[in-house]
This record gives C-alpha cells, sequence and structure tokens, in this order.
C-alpha cells in the first residue's frame, strides 16, 4: 500500500468510527436498538447514516415526553431520556405536542 492509500484508509476507518458511535449514541437517546445501528452505522458511510435518519425520524412514530421534552419512540413505556413513565393520557398528549411542533416548522 502506498503513503497515500493508508492515509485514504484512514480518514474512511475514522469517519466510519464517527458515524457508528455518533448514530449509537443518538439511537441510545431515543430509545432504538443502539447496539444494531451502532454496527450498522459501522457499514457504510454516509447510506448507514441518511437510511438511519430517515428510518428513526420519518417512518418511525414519535411523541413528546411531558416531563423533558425530548421527542421518544411512540411505543416507549419510558421515556428514554429522563426515565418519566410515559401514561396513556401522556401518549396522547405527546402526539398533539409532536403535531404542533411540526406545524410550527412549516
Ligand atoms: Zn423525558
Amino acid at each position: 500500500m502506498s503513503p497515500t492509500e493508508i492515509k485514504i484508509l484512514i480518514v474512511v476507518i475514522l469517519l466510519v468510527v464517527t458515524q457508528g458511535t455518533w448514530i449509537f449514541l443518538d439511537a441510545g437517546k431515543h430509545g432504538e436498538n443502539k447496539w444494531l445501528w451502532g454496527l450498522f452505522g459501522l457499514v457504510n458511510v454516509p447510506s448507514s447514516l441518511i437510511i438511519y435518519l430517515i428510518i428513526t425520524r420519518v417512518v418511525t412514530k414519535h411523541i413528546i415526553c411531558p416531563h423533558c421534552f425530548y421527542s421518544i419512540k411512540d411505543d416507549s413505556q419510558y421515556c428514554s431520556y429522563c426515565g418519566h413513565e410515559i401514561t396513556e393520557t401522556d401518549r396522547k398528549e405527546g402526539k398533539l405536542e409532536k403535531i404542533n411542533q411540526l406545524k410550527k416548522h412549516r
């Protein structure tokens, strides 16, 4: 291997590890399967990141935690961020909150 190839390889490895770590941490915060997503993040740059963002931000439904206002998965029992227990009422209100938030952004 030439020195240039080695440099490219190092950059690619750094990118892959950074992406995998970021996805791992982000998935953990959002109550996703962080190990699965983290490993997936190590497979390809940047398509894994794009697929991850599409699935977790668009495909999966989210609600807002009434306690810390963090976006969490629709079917979560507990807030993956602050640990607040999500009741049926919270779920309904959380959904409304999310809709209002989306409207504001438009
Ligand atoms: Zn919370």
